[in-house]
């Protein structure tokens, strides 16, 4: 992980936030490359699951809603960890994480009375300091609480007047606007409603660089099927997501469906399965999928008092649809894609290099344009074949330094395919490419270019 830190910061793929005051904890800005990959990431995933798909359409929601939305999603109540303080260094440790890390026990499920009993009566230690002084465990709700300045009428609510959440998951603002998806767009049972947007959790101990974050961004489908199909549907799904990360390139070896045992399913699940990755600081969940059954549309309906009912044709009667929900996080999808690609490589020449093995479909720098020399006309060339590939996405043109340092600064951050002009370039109108995995070169002509790297890199 630490070489992925270096990597990330050196290579303007993420940076610690806030470091001119010193930095602030646990949060990230993504650089210049970084942003590109994360585009490049949803760009994808909204073409695959949301425009290439009749069954689907995408909406763009709020982060801040209405305050009782989190009361029937159930956040308000059970979005909790438990907490517990040590007394002498002040760490602030997930109940949970301390007593699994030191016992052979698993703490789901059980209330904060047992947890505190068990950290009491077995030798367990803080992590940071080593002593055994402890507060007892308490929950702990993750939503970010935010002050509106006009308030809302909270009659109804458990919410504070003038208090607002910012949002767990995206997924909520699906259910408030399935009613009008319905009422507006021509859609049929089984339809699906994607979305992209950020989400904030107040996690206790956040960390292991972007994988577990306060502030982050999902990639959300609510599926909308009759409750009869949902077994066939999930298994779509399921294949959908394995196919989605075979299509970012992630190494199959290193991903796992993990079936969440029925009594640890979450309130509203009724099968969850999650895509854990191989992350260097062990497995960990990547993505997830959940039947949802109709729990949210019917918590949403008995809140808001309207009904989401839509007329089954088959059965000539009202229906509340039941969901199956894939999630993706996207930080998540960064960090394994640069843990999966990140290769330091001996060469035959004794040298070393680092190669970011992205697939061309999302790396940051889709090809870069490189003249031989700062001189003898060759910038001029270069920039017309610059223009002649802009249609690829982001393409790089560089001409500072020997062109060996430059091609290894594109391997290093992912360029699946570098352009050169030289010399001769000027006479036969043709330029070298050269592969960034097998660093293999070949001469193509100009005019055949574009249809050329079109073909070998970018077509899916
Ligand atoms: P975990 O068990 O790791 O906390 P979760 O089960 O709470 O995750 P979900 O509620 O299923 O996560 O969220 C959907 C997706 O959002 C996850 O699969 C993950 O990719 C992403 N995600 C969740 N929490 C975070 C976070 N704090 N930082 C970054 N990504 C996150």
């Amino acid at each position: 992980m630490d070489q992925i830190v270096s990597f990330c910061k050196r290579r303007g793929f993420a940076y610690p936030g806030s470091a001119i005051y010193g930095g602030f904890a646990n949060s990230y800005t993504y650089g210049p490359y970084g942003t590109e990959l994360k585009k490049n990431i949803k760009d994808l995933w909204w073409d695959t699951f949301v425009r290439q798909r009749e069954d689907m359409v995408g909406i763009d929601g709020d982060i801040l809603l209405h305050p009782r939305t989190w009361k029937a999603s159930g956040h308000l109540d059970s979005f909790n960890d438990q907490l517990v303080d040590c007394k002498n260094c002040k760490a602030r440790l997930r109940a949970d994480h301390l007593v699994e890390g030191q016992l052979d026990i698993e703490c789901e499920g059980l209330a904060d009375e047992d947890v505190t009993k068990l950290i009491e009566e077995n030798d367990i230690k803080c992590p940071k300091c080593g002593k055994k002084d402890f507060t007892p465990v308490r929950k702990f709700n993750l939503m970010f609480e935010t002050q509106m300045a006009k308030t809302h009428s909270a009659s109804s609510g458990q919410a504070a007047d003038g208090v607002a959440y910012l949002r767990p998951e995206t997924a909520q603002a699906i259910f408030l606007e399935f009613k009008n998806i319905v009422d507006t767009m021509r859609v049929k049972l089984p339809f699906g409603i994607g979305q992209i947007g950020k989400a904030f959790r107040n996690e206790i101990t956040p960390g292991n660089f972007i994988f577990r974050r306060l502030e982050f961004e999902q990639m959300e489908i609510e599926y909308f099927i009759e409750e009869k199909d949902w077994k066939s549907q999930f298994d779509a799904w399921q294949k959908a997501m394995q196919q989605w990360c075979k299509s970012i390139g992630l190494d199959s070896d290193k991903l796992h469906d993990y079936e969440h045992p029925e009594e640890k399913l979450s309130h509203y699940s009724k099968r969850t399965v999650d895509i854990e990755y191989d992350f260097p600081f062990g497995r960990s969940e990547l993505y997830g999928l959940a039947y949802r059954t109709d729990f949210d549309l019917s918590q949403h309906e008995q809140f808001s008092k309207q009904t989401l009912r839509i007329h089954d044709e088959q059965k000539g009667e009202k229906i509340l649809p039941h969901v199956i929900e894939p999630t993706f996080g996207v930080d998540r999808t960064i960090l394994a894609l640069l843990c999966d690609g990140y290769t330091e490589e001996k060469l035959d020449d004794g040298s070393e290099r680092v190669v970011m093995k992205l697939s061309p479909l999302i790396a940051p720098v889709k090809v870069a344009v490189l003249p031989l020399l700062k001189k003898d006309g060759l910038p001029e060339k270069a920039r017309e074949v610059f223009t002649l590939l802009q249609h690829f996405g982001n393409i790089e043109y560089d001409e500072g330094g020997s062109i060996g340092k430059r091609y290894r600064r594109q391997d290093e951050i992912g360029t699946p395919v570098c352009v050169t002009v030289d010399h001769d370039s000027l006479e036969d109108e043709s330029v070298t490419i050269r592969d960034r995995d097998n660093m293999q070169q070949e001469r193509v002509k100009i005019s055949e270019l574009a249809k050329k790297l079109g073909k070998k890199y970018f077509s899916q």
